[in-house]
């Protein structure tokens, strides 16, 4: 496809912008920062979505992360239509919740107990009140650039220098709220000890990225979760790792197996609900036993656990298990890499691609990017005009630079070669 029809979708947005706010139910889908309009999806399969225009996009936003098999997997789909059949929701237990917990301990290092909830949000959210519950104490410390969910006490920027407590992100957060949360720059050690040197004793959690997902693609720097293990152990605070984003999608055993990092707790959600809304939050016994009903820390959900959600989370999570499932991911991704590399090479357009696995983003300047400030510098009139190039050309990426692309299984070579041409003719056009 070479130049996209958006008549309908055109339509079917300002139709919508009368009762949704901006026209969405997530603000990054109305498209405002490329200023276009977002394409309509009717359907998708694989690795490819199709909207109401009839254009035809190679997907890697897959729903934000969630679908590593791609669209519309078919044993997935029938585990969903199976499990429906017998009924959506009963709010009772299932044994269906006992084997997805099971799955989730086996494979994720810290987790000896877990938690389903419905949204990553909650999880994160759920995971701060059980470390401060746990602690008895208010502080917590995040990282510049990081996306944890909407909860309040994460919605929260930096303060002016090192080791200073927060200011509210978003009208509604109150300044109470921001003034116990701690921001320092990701990938440094050395702030997060004077931080700790300052507030240590009332520090409850800090919670990281294991590799930041939400400031474009920022792989922890040698060291860094490392410090924060050990800095956190000195002054018994609770590390809690955020794999949302990371969880199942860059290796069997999460970013933790692959840096051999073991947190306290550990935030779920995306991978795990194989398309459908689950989040989980779990960790060692001790900590998870505080929570409601074997504990006083309150948590709970009527939908959580839900049955249509285990199923597709079983699922997928049970494919992923298939012997070279993420070799296979590291191969396609590493295909992707390379031919970016090369194109940027040949056009010279300044161009830094940091890469984990399946999860890659390119950025528009020649620094590298190990924090959210370098990934600031980013020409982001450069990715504008590429990403309305992309699109143009058949390839749906995720409007904004600070997001990565997400390869899936259902990714061909054919696709990937397919992307690598639309980003040479996107480089040479800049
Ligand atoms: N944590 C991370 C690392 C995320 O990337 C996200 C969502 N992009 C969240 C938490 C929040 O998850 P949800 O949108 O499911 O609430």
């Amino acid at each position: 496809m070479n130049g996209r029809v958006d008549t309908k979708s055109k339509a079917a947005f300002e139709q919508a912008k009368k009762i949704l706010p901006g026209g969405v139910n997530s603000p990054v889908r109305a498209y405002k920062s490329v200023n276009l309009t977002p394409p309509y999806i009717e359907r998708g399969s694989g690795s490819k979505i199709v909207d109401i225009d009839g254009n035809e996009y190679i997907d890697y936003i897959g729903s934000w992360g969630p679908l590593i098999l791609g669209h519309a997997h078919p044993e997935v789909i029938q585990a969903i239509k199976e499990t429906a059949e017998k009924g959506t929701s009963f709010g009772a237990p299932t044994e269906l919740e006992t084997r997805m917990a099971e799955l989730v301990v086996e494979r994720m290092p810290s987790v000896e107990v877990v938690r389903m909830v419905n949204s990553g949000t909650e999880a994160t959210m759920s995971a701060l009140r059980l470390a401060r519950g746990y602690t008895k104490r208010n502080k917590i410390m995040k990282f510049e650039g990081s996306y944890h969910g909407h909860a309040d006490s994460l919605l929260i920027k930096a303060g002016s220098g090192v080791a200073t407590l927060g200011l509210p992100d978003s009208p509604g957060v109150t300044e109470a709220t921001a003034a116990n949360t701690l921001t320092v720059p990701y990938n440094d050690v050395e702030s997060v000890k004077l931080a700790f040197e300052k507030y240590g004793e009332d520090i409850a959690a800090v919670i990281v990225e294991p590799i930041a997902g939400n400031m474009g693609v920022v792989p922890p720097l040698p060291g860094f979760l490392e410090g924060l293990r050990q800095i956190t152990q000195q002054f018994g605070t609770v590390l809690i790792f955020d794999e949302v984003m990371t969880g199942f999608r860059v290796g069997l055993n999460s970013a933790q197996g692959l840096y051999g990092v073991t947190p306290d707790l550990t935030c779920m959600g995306k991978v795990i609900g194989g398309g459908l809304p689950v989040g989980a939050y779990g960790g060692k016994r001790e900590l998870m036993e505080m929570v409601a009903p074997s504990g006083p820390i309150y948590q709970a959900g009527t939908l959580s656990g839900n049955p249509l959600a285990m199923a597709a989370g079983y699922t997928t999570l049970k494919l992923l298990g298939e012997p070279g499932a993420y070799e296979e991911l590291e191969r396609k991704s590493a295909r992707l890499e390379q031919g970016f590399k090369a194109n940027a090479e040949e056009t010279g357009v300044p161009c830094t691609i940091n890469r984990i696995g399946s999860m890659i983003c390119p950025f528009f300047t020649d620094r590298q990017v190990i924090n959210y400030e370098t990934a600031k510098t980013s020409n982001l009139e450069h990715f504008s005009r590429y990403f309305a190039r992309m699109l143009n050309q058949g390839v749906s990426l995720a409007p904004s630079q600070f997001e990565g692309m997400f390869m899936s299984l259902a990714h061909s070579d054919e696709d990937i070669d397919r992307t690598i041409a639309a980003h040479r003719e996107a480089l040479k056009s800049l």
